[in-house]
C-alpha cells in the first residue's frame, strides 16, 4: 500500500490522518497515511529515511516548512516564492515540493462565495502562513491587497520579494479606516487569545476570515463578529482544501471536500 505521513513538531493535534484517510475512502484509493512527530534536529534524515523506505508523500507542518523547501530538488513557483513547503512527492529517488496551502485557502473563501476578482484585501501577518497565500490570491486578479504586520520590515521584505503593484505594506497603526471588501488575518495571534490592533471601522461590513480554527470562534472573528462583519470563517475550510490540493497533487483525483470538512466539524 502507498505510504504517506504528515511530520510535524507538535503533531498530536494534526486532523491530516483523518482527512487523508477519508479522502481515500471516497476516492477507493489504496494507501495509508499516518502522523509523525519528529525531534527538532532530526527533521532531514527522518525524510530520507521515510523517502527510502519507498513512501510517495509527505506532508510538513511547522516548524519544518522552510527546512522542507531546502530538501527538494524541484520547487513549484508558488512554493518558492512562499519560501515554504507543505507537500513532498517523492518521484525516482528526487523530492518534489509544493506548497498547498495558498490554494487551500482561496479554494475556501470561494467555497464560502467570497468574490476575489476586483476585491480589497486586508492581509493581517507576514509569517509562513501570509507569504504562502500572496502568490494564489494574486491570481484572482483582486484590485489590490495590503500586508499589514506588526514588524512594519517584514511586511516590507514580502512586498520586495514579490515585486508586484498590487501589493502594499503597512503597519497597524497606518491603516486608518480604509475599507476593505475582505480581512484575512494570517497572524497567529489568535492563539495566544489576542487580536491584531486595528480599528472596529474596518471590519463593520467586511468579510472576516482567520487561517485560525477550533470548536470556538477565534478572537479576532468573534471581535469582528461583534463589530458588524458580514461573514465570519474559521480557517478548518483551508486545512481541507490544501489537503485536497495535496491529495490531488499525489494521487491525481479531486476528492469531494464538503463531506469532510462537515464530519470536522461534527467532531469539534
Ligand atoms: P509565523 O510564526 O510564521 O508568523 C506569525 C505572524 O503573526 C507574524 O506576522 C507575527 O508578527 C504575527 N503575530 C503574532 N502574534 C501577534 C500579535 N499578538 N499581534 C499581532 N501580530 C502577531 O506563523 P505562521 O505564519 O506559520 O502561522 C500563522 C497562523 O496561521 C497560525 O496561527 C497557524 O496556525 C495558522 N495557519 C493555518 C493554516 C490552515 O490550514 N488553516 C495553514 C497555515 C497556518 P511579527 O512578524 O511582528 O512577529
Amino acid at each position: 500500500m502507498d505510504q504517506y505521513r504528515v511530520f510535524g513538531n507538535p503533531i498530536k493535534q494534526s486532523r491530516s490522518p483523518i482527512i487523508h484517510q477519508s479522502f481515500a475512502q471516497q476516492t477507493q484509493q489504496q494507501l495509508n497515511y499516518q502522523s509523525e512527530y519528529v525531534a527538532l534536529d532530526l527533521f532531514e534524515q527522518t525524510i530520507i529515511t521515510f523517502m527510502q523506505s519507498g513512501a510517495k508523500g509527505a506532508n510538513i507542518t511547522a516548524p519544518f516548512k522552510e527546512q522542507a523547501m531546502a530538501l527538494c530538488d524541484q520547487l513549484t513557483e508558488r512554493a518558492q516564492l512562499a519560501g515554504a513547503v507543505n507537500t513532498l512527492t517523492f518521484v525516482d529517488g528526487e523530492i518534489l515540493g509544493d506548497n498547498t496551502d495558498g490554494e487551500g485557502l482561496v479554494q475556501d473563501l470561494l467555497n464560502h462565495k467570497i468574490l476575489l476578482k476586483n476585491s480589497r484585501i486586508l492581509l493581517l501577518g507576514a509569517g509562513g502562513a501570509a507569504k504562502g497565500v500572496i502568490l494564489p490570491l494574486l491570481a484572482q486578479a483582486p484590485q489590490k491587497i495590503i500586508i499589514a504586520n506588526r514588524t512594519v520590515s517584514k511586511a516590507e521584505q514580502l512586498i520586495k520579494k514579490f515585486n508586484n503593484n498590487k501589493l502594499t505594506a503597512a503597519g497597524f497603526d497606518d491603516l486608518g479606516e480604509e475599507k476593505f471588501d475582505l480581512i484575512i488575518n494570517a497572524t497567529s495571534a489568535s492563539l495566544t487569545g489576542k487580536i491584531p490592533p486595528i480599528s472596529t471601522a474596518l471590519v463593520a461590513n467586511t468579510d472576516c476570515y482567520d487561517m485560525v480554527y477550533g470548536k470556538e470562534l477565534s478572537p479576532f472573528l468573534a471581535w469582528a463578529k461583534i463589530n458588524g462583519a458580514t461573514k465570519v470563517i474559521d480557517g478548518l475550510g483551508m486545512l481541507v482544501e490544501q489537503a485536497a490540493e495535496s491529495f490531488r497533487i499525489w494521487r491525481n483525483v479531486f476528492p469531494v471536500t464538503a463531506q469532510v470538512l462537515n464530519r470536522l466539524r461534527q467532531e469539534d
